[in-house]
């Protein structure tokens, strides 16, 4: 049922490896697993970003309590350790749904929130010491056709209705005084956006726990969760609070196979481009770049002076499986680099190739109804926290900082926010979910490529899918 070819060894750019992020700083040697059973006083299902940011506040906040987390391979195996590395503001879901849902003050406080966790990822990384690659440079949103061109106004009448966004409208000659994108029409810049190396944020953030005196048992899948026992084949382990942060990998746990879907993000990077090409390109400012296409991509620069690409390959695999170890497709890679060269022709050899070194893919949770959730029940103990579609890099931070606040006991303006105790509907099951996903996804695809066409206004297609998907 997918066109994946997980296992064909490619030519080409490197392939997987979990992601080139990893792949720069050397594979990890995976730590030990758990030795035996043990008791803790609070358990963590997961070493991405959610599970350590939710250990870094507990130990900050309880330096007594014990804390373990289990991961299945290494800490950031997962999305943390291949995303995009934007680390922005977004609300998953969009502070219109929100504001309908909740009102104006709660969505408010919540993206107060969402703001502020910016700067907060930040300023501990600078105090742990954790070097990131860290540049807070913004984001841009960039239009390439005039469909594109009339969702960056609708936004733009939309953010006007959020003052504290400071957005920009950016008309074709601003925007190419900061980056030369082939065709585009316009943009918007939003300041509150910082670009990052994923996996020194993952690896920082795990070396920074380890030291507060969490433990970080590697190689340890939790096969279920009974009562107040993570059991793994290496033992268990018996904790008053329990608390599931596998996002994407949530659907692999018995019970909870329609909760959230692994929706696939795909992504590509360039060599060290030559500063002939950065001439040609601009991009000083190292924002964040992404379209306004349905199947959008988005973009940054590395430090080391790459373009790192991401987008929907395979949008999601039959029956909820993950990828092996971030392989992509050969179709993914070409339409991505595609899409690299189509914004950027400069990066091209004089034969015409697109100099990708590699190409890998993750996981992100998806809920049916696009909303993210922080939950913990107090007379079970039980916990979790994900569903934030391709933003988590910022919100898992809020995230953890909620999580560790329901664990303590603490009512604060955190855990109050709209995502406490969001309850979402379960994903239709098989093949329902297949032919679904898969069909809004030719649907988007379909629309994009009428409006490059020359469309002017958005595809009743895409409006039809977004209406469907409740993106
Ligand atoms: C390609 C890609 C690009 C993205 N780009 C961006 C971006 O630019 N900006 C942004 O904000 N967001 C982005 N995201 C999303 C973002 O990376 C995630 O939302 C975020 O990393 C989620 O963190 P997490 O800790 O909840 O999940 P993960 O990082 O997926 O961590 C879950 C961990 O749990 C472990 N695990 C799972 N099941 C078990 C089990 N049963 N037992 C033990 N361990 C288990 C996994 O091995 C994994 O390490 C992107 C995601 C992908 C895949």
């Amino acid at each position: 049922m997918t066109r994946d070819s997980d296992q064909t060894p490619l030519p080409g750019p490197a392939n997987g490896q979990v992601s080139f992020w990893h792949a720069q700083l050397g594979q990890p040697e995976p730590g030990p697993p758990l030795e035996g059973d043990r008791n803790a006083d609070v358990a963590i299902i997961g070493a991405g970003y959610t599970g350590l940011w939710t250990a870094y506040y507990l130990a900050q906040a309880r330096p007594d309590l014990r804390v373990e987390v289990l991961e299945a391979r290494f800490p950031g195996y997962g999305a943390s350790g291949r995303n995009g590395g934007w680390l922005a503001n977004s609300m998953t879901g969009g502070t219109e749904r929100c504001v309908k849902a909740h009102g104006r003050a709660a969505t408010e406080a919540f993206q107060h929130d969402l703001d502020a966790a910016v700067d907060e990822v930040i300023a501990v990384a600078a105090a742990e010491g954790i070097e990131a690659d860290i540049v807070k440079g913004g984001e841009l949103l960039v239009a390439r056709n005039l469909a594109q061109l009339s969702r960056l106004r609708a936004l733009d009448a939309q953010l006007q209705d959020w003052p504290s966004e400071r957005h920009r409208v950016l008309d074709a000659d601003e925007l190419a005084d900061r980056i030369r994108v082939a065709g585009a029409l316009g943009g918007i810049h939003l300041p509150q956006c910082a670009r990052l190396n994923p996996a020194k944020l993952v690896r920082g953030l795990a070396e920074t726990v380890r030291r507060l005196g969490v433990r970080i048992h590697e190689q340890t899948p939790v096969r279920r969760i009974e009562g107040d026992r993570l059991v793994t084949d290496h033992g268990t382990v018996r904790a008053r609070h329990l608390l599931r942060c596998t996002e994407g990998f949530t659907a692999l746990l018995p019970g909870h196979r329609r909760d959230w879907i692994p929706m696939n993000s795909s992504m590509i990077i360039t060599d060290p481009l030559p500063r002939h090409v950065w001439d040609r390109i601009g991009w000083d400012g190292m924002e964040t770049v992404e379209d306004l296409a349905h199947a959008y991509v988005y973009l940054q620069r590395t430090a080391d002076g790459r373009i790192a690409l991401g987008g929907r390959g395979v949008p999601y695999r039959y029956g909820s499986r993950v990828d092996a170890d971030g392989r992509t497709a050969p179709e993914t890679v070409a339409a991505l680099s595609r899409i690299l060269a189509e914004f950027f022709p400069a990066v091209r050899h004089d034969d015409g190739r697109v100099p990708v070194a590699h190409a890998w893919s993750g996981v992100l949770g998806v809920p049916r109804d696009w909303r993210p959730t922080v939950n913990y029940d107090p007379t079970t103990g039980h916990g979790h926290a994900g569903g934030y579609v391709g933003t988590g890099v910022t919100a898992t931070n809020l995230a953890g900082r909620t999580l560790a606040d329901l664990v303590l006991g603490q009512d604060t303006a955190r855990t109050r926010h709209p995502w406490v105790c969001h309850t979402v509907r379960r994903w239709e099951p098989e093949p329902l979910r297949y032919a679904g996903v898969h069909g809004l996804y030719r649907a988007y695809h379909l629309a994009d490529a009428r409006e490059s066409a020359g469309r002017p206004s958005t595809h009743p297609l895409a409006t039809l899918a977004d209406l469907i998907s409740g993106r």
